[in-house]
């Protein structure tokens, strides 16, 4: 009989829980989702989904994860915005042993397809060092030949990288049919917005409503506020990991969307989304990460005629109305909210 379960770590976090919500919708039966979370941690969960808490530092606990899958999404690991990678560069390079168990697990329970979450922090920083020169300044577009020669981001960028190239190898030594994905920052609903692992656009809107619900018109900007990204909307970044899945693609390739925008630029649409202006301070000493960079999806679209294409504007529209509820929610003490579980799982 064909295996038909279908298997999402990092179920319990933004992207993964995002993911099963949308293989529930488009029909799959059995899902199997882990995370090291305990279950009441988890950001979202249902109940007709197998879930399971367990640490996929464990080559045991991928044994149990993999067993009967036909498809895994590897989407596990120990992750957060500049401030968290910055400041836990050991503990974002442990999560080697993740995708390591699991690409073991996987080869030995006959898995058919293998998906690897790798990001855009890969890429050589050399080539993100452009002068800070404004808003007006257009960030270098990145594509997938510029992972090479290797100057990744120190800690989180090297392990991603490493791990891309496990992945490749289990394919061309094992066979194993695994598709990799470099994805450019994601935001959305049921993403982390407070507690330190938030990205720049959930902490935005966090401190845009802060600002507003408080009356204090203040924001504090990390950096001089001109390093620029691409940010790509949940709902793109699902249908990306799907395609790229099911594609005949073999290398790495870019999943973000091509739409750059500097932090000042990013905090000009949440100010407008709320309906207020406020006064920026700029704190020059936290971590920014690299000046500036984009998703040049040329290869995207020659293999699968489609690129992310959800507009920075319409997604942080929902985004921010998502964290304004979770934030009322927070303040008022109810059931129901996102919790940080560092402590929990670090
Ligand atoms: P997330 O932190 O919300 O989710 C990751 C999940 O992995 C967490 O729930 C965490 O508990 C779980 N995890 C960590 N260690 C584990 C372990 N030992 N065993 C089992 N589960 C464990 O992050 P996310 O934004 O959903 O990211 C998902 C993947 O996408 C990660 O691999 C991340 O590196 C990658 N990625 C994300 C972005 C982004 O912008 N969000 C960008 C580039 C790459």
């Amino acid at each position: 009989m064909a295996k038909e379960i279908v298997v999402v770590t990092g179920a319990g976090g933004f992207i993964g829980g995002n993911l099963v919500a949308s293989l529930r919708q488009r029909g799959y039966a059995q899902i199997r989702a882990v995370d090291v979370k305990p279950l009441e941690h988890w950001y979202q969960r249902f109940d007709d989904v197998e879930n399971l808490s367990l640490d996929l530092n464990e080559k045991e606990n991928c044994d149990l994860a993999a067993k009967g899958a036909a498809e895994i999404y590897n989407l596990a690991a120990n992750m957060g915005g500049m401030g968290f990678i910055e400041k836990n560069k050991a503990l974002c390079m442990l999560s080697v042993l993740i995708n390591t168990h699991m690409l073991m697990a996987a080869r030995e329970y006959d898995v058919e397809r293998y998906f690897y979450a790798s990001s855009a922090c890969v890429y050589n920083g050399d080539l993100q060092h452009t002068s800070d020169d404004g808003d007006r300044f257009t960030p270098p577009a990145l594509k997938e030949s510029d992972a090479y020669p290797a100057l990744a981001e120190d800690g989180y960028g090297w392990e991603k990288l490493f791990s891309e190239r496990m992945c490749r190898h289990y394919m061309e030594d094992f066979g194993l049919y695994t598709r990799v994905a470099r994805f450019h920052n994601v935001y959305g609903p049921w993403g982390t917005w407070f507690g330190g692992r938030e990205k720049a656009p959930a902490a935005i809107c966090r401190k845009v409503i802060e600002a507003k619900l408080s009356n204090k018109h203040e924001i504090e900007i990390w950096g001089s506020g001109h390093q620029t990204r691409s940010f790509m909307y949940i709902d793109d970044c699902v249908k990306g990991i799907e395609k790229i899945m099911a594609s005949n693609i073999v290398e790495p390739i870019n999943l973000g969307s091509s739409e750059a925008v500097s932090i000042n630029q990013l905090v000009d649409i949440v100010e407008e989304i709320a309906g207020i202006k406020l006064k920026r301070k700029y704190d020059l000493a936290a971590p920014k990460g690299v000046n500036g960079r984009n998703s040049d999806n040329t290869l995207i679209q020659k293999h699968l005629e489609w690129e992310p294409s959800i507009s920075l504007r319409t997604g942080l529209e929902s985004t921010y109305a998502w964290i304004y509820d979770q934030h009322r929610l927070r303040e008022s003490g109810a059931a129901g909210v996102i919790r940080e579980t560092e402590v929990a799982f670090t």
